[in-house]
């Protein structure tokens, strides 16, 4: 059982709403580097292990260079991502660039990064050489077909659009052999939110197993294997978050069985979490501004899916707290709601609650990944400010709100 603690307390957030109103996403910056520090320290056995950041969970180039900071790389999947790396001062082989159905320009900006290109597909080798040439090093997404189970959010792999098969990987390789390059990684991404720890170490053996497959078929040294992202974090206060201890343990002693004898070691272990690194790191604040009761009862508040669409999309649960209200009786059931003329924008169904007031705040938990950057602006709604909450205790606006000038950016029409 986690408990849903805050960084913050109600008068804190009271007094940075004067400064900026709600809705607003807070980021922990104390708790954004004690957490990356245990991320390392649990692979601490090996010398050659490197966290690529997935961007795309919280693209804002001021959490990027904190993660940087902290010796944490980058994974990308596209033109904005990789400039973002690049102001970030992310670049050469910490960033790993994992796109699928490329834009040749995309490639071409990677390469010039000195990124790791992970290719998704056999026909991107070709497609590579014609458009930004091949580089030195090239890593493999591998997607191994219906071995495994999978989860709701990133499905089966044999039916993910992502990787090559078992028998292409071993045709890929030995095609980029051929054609002169001579550094090579591996990669997967098989699972996604994923409490288990066992799966984190199940996927390393598949891929250790594959290193050894590889050197002996191909004669090929792979530099790296990269076991993606996906560790999960306990959204509920029931759930049990990952013993990354248990995880870097059990990935070490299996490398033990595996790599060492296969005389395969040194190799190197990378992983591309987003979610695990920034999601129980921010915040999403939000002021009740109606409540209704009608066949439910409501509690309408400022922010809506377009800040956070998890709950809409996926059904997922973020835990609320009512700031001061943390030890009163959870005495009401209702429905939180936001403002969009689609009936799934709900935070909460049927929650218990303490009674909500009209200018309660409400802060959504676990908001830190695929939170701010889902964000939308369907049906005229604007993309919140991002703070810092750093670690001396002061704010810092790290993005602005969205203005309608920026909402209207766009049109050339008369009168907006
Ligand atoms: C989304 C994604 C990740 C990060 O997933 P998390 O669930 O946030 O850890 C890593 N790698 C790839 C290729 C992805 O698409």
């Amino acid at each position: 059982m986690v408990e849903k603690s805050l960084p913050f307390d109600e008068a804190k957030i009271r007094e940075i709403a004067r400064e900026f109103p709600t809705p607003f996403h807070i980021y922990d910056e104390r708790g954004i580097r004690e957490n990356a520090r245990r991320l390392i320290a649990a692979f601490g056995w090996c010398d050659r292990f490197r966290e690529h950041f997935a961007i795309k969970a919280t693209p804002n180039p001021h959490l990027l260079s904190i993660l940087n900071e902290e010796g944490f790389g980058g994974d990308c999947s596209s033109m904005a991502e990789l400039l973002l790396c690049e102001a970030a001062g992310i670049t050469g082989e910490a960033i790993m660039f994992s796109s699928n159905d490329t834009p040749a320009e995309d490639f071409v900006k990677a390469k010039e990064l000195g990124a790791i290109i992970n290719l998704d597909d056999v026909t991107h080798i070709e497609f590579l050489e014609k458009t930004a040439g091949l580089p030195e090093l090239i890593s493999l997404r591998y997607n191994p077909g219906p071995l495994r189970g999978g989860n709701a959010i990133i499905g089966k792999p044999e039916e993910a659009k992502y990787g090559v098969t078992r028998e292409q990987l071993f045709e890929a390789y030995k095609t980029l052999k051929d054609k002169g390059v001579r550094r090579f990684g591996l990669h997967t991404m098989v699972v996604s939110n994923d409490l288990n720890p066992n799966s984190f170490v199940e996927t390393a053996r598949m891929l250790f197993e594959l290193a050894v497959e590889v050197h002996e078929r191909l004669d090929i040294r792979l530099e790296f294997v990269n076991v993606g992202g996906g560790i999960g974090i306990p959204y509920r206060p029931d759930d049990e978050p990952v013993d990354l201890e248990f995880v870097g343990a059990g990935v070490e002693a299996v490398y033990k069985e595996l790599i060492e004898p296969a005389d395969l070691h040194p190799l190197g272990l990378s992983m591309e979490n987003g979610r695990m690194v920034t999601g129980p790191f921010g915040f999403l604040v939000t002021t009740a501004i109606h409540e209704k009761h009608t066949y439910k009862d409501y509690v309408g508040v400022d922010a809506c899916m377009a800040n956070l669409m998890r709950p809409g999309m996926y059904g997922a649960y973020h835990h609320l707290t009512v700031l001061g209200k943390e030890h009163a009786p959870a005495e009401t059931t209702v429905d939180v709601v936001g403002s969009l003329c689609e009936n799934n924008d709900k935070f909460a169904i049927d929650r218990q609650l303490p009674r909500i007031e009209s200018g309660d705040l409400l802060v959504v938990h676990d908001a830190g990944a695929h939170g701010h950057a889902m964000g939308f602006q369907y049906n005229g709604k604007l993309r919140s400010a991002e703070l810092l909450l750093q670690e001396d205790g002061t704010v810092r606006q790290i993005r602005r709100a969205e203005t309608l000038d920026d909402y209207f950016a766009t049109l050339d029409y008369p009168g907006i």
